[in-house]
């Protein structure tokens, strides 16, 4: 059906990892691993782990 497994980012690679967030399945090139997340929610929602040098949007 419309189950592929594809990557929902690029839709070219297969979907190997779920975002922990949106749960959007991503490839490997679009998933981060330390923080579980896709690239869109990682980008989106950068983990601030206080500390961090001062990051301007
Ligand atoms: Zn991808
Ligand atoms: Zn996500």
């Amino acid at each position: 059906m419309s189950v592929s497994g594809l990557c929902q980012v690029c839709e070219v690679e297969p979907a190997t990892h779920d975002c922990a967030r949106c749960g959007t399945f991503v490839c490997d090139n679009h998933f981060h691993r330390t923080s579980g997340l896709c690239s869109q929610c990682a980008s989106e929602s950068s983990p601030g782990e206080g500390g961090g040098p001062a990051r301007k949007f």
